[in-house]
């Protein structure tokens, strides 16, 4: 008998059966040999902080937690990833050995390694950036690309109240630009990215034109379903290079399966058949 500790982990949200976290993370489990398991955590926002206190007496390695749980998690744990303060939310919590709550925020860094996936000599300080979103996924981007020495990132947001709360948090690099004038932004970018829900499984398309849009810019999408959004697939028609958002998807999922069950896990085929599988 192996005397290998059997591993927990899971994702907390509400609701949480539409996440594929748990497929990546058993995809692995079952890939690497390793005892373990990855379940589905639905915690009602009310229930939220009984349930992260008692991940340790459960016996959790730790979690993911996803919407609509990523800021009020954060603002329980004992310590925070720096990035994870930046961002203002988490997605990842590591339960230490003395039951203290660690939370991290890997969706930005997955986000910056799917891009070089993508294309191994993309560089964060290639040229401005166009972000179309404010929200959660959006200031997740803008702070790893500010990482990464993006020398202009220009923010359009439908409310236009947030994109000003991100510019005026992170300075003068980040500017605003009103939700009507988003075409005209793209003049001079070399990277567009979608963090709005426009253009994912049943919402209706992005409304943007890419016609003053460079065409060596690298188009990017945060949504994964559907792989290749309306936005994608006319970036891809113009001949930009298109990124989907599997990629961050599974980078993101990394150091977090690292910090739970010990090995670094890798992005296979298999992998992304797994999940594609699943929509
Ligand atoms: P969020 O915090 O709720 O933000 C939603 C954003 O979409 C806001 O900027 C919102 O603008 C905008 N929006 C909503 N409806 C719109 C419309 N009709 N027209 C224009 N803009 C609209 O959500 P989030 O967590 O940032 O997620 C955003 C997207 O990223 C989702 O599609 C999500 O699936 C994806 N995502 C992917 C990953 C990944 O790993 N690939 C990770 C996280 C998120 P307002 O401020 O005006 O409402």
């Amino acid at each position: 008998m192996s005397d290998q500790r059997f591993v927990l982990a899971g994702v907390m949200g509400w609701p949480v059966a539409h996440s594929r976290s748990p497929v990546i993370h058993n995809h692995w489990i079952a890939k690497y040999g390793l005892k373990g398991s990855y379940v589905q955590l639905p915690v009602q926002p009310e229930r939220l902080e009984d349930a992260l206190r008692g991940l340790k007496a459960l016996g959790f390695a730790g979690c993911n937690v996803t919407v609509p749980h990523k800021v009020r998690a954060m603002e329980l744990m004992d310590e925070l990833h720096p990035i994870a303060r930046r961002m203002k939310a988490i997605n990842t919590i590591v339960v230490r050995e003395d039951g203290s709550l660690y939370g991290m925020n890997n969706d930005g860094a997955g986000y910056v390694q799917s891009l070089r996936d993508a294309d191994p000599a993309w560089r964060g300080d290639a040229g401005p950036v166009l972000m179309l979103g404010a929200g959660g996924a959006a200031r997740a981007i803008v702070v790893a690309l500010l990482e990464e020495g993006a020398p202009e990132i220009r923010i359009t947001n439908r409310s236009r109240d947030k994109a000003e709360a991100l510019a005026q948090e992170f300075g003068p690099k980040v500017t605003v630009v009103d939700w009507a004038r988003r075409n005209e932004a793209m003049d001079g970018v070399a990277l567009l990215v979608n963090a709005t829900t426009q253009g994912m499984h049943g919402q209706g398309p992005l409304d943007v034109q890419l016609d003053a849009l460079p065409r060596s810019a690298m188009v990017s999408d945060a949504i994964y379903i559907p792989l290749e959004t309306p936005l994608l697939a006319n970036a891809r028609a113009r001949g930009h290079r298109t990124v989907n958002g599997l990629g961050m998807l599974l980078n993101q999922a990394r150091p977090a399966f690292k910090a739970w069950f010990g090995v670094m896990p890798d992005i296979t085929p298999e992998l992304r058949a797994a999940i594609q599988a699943t929509f």
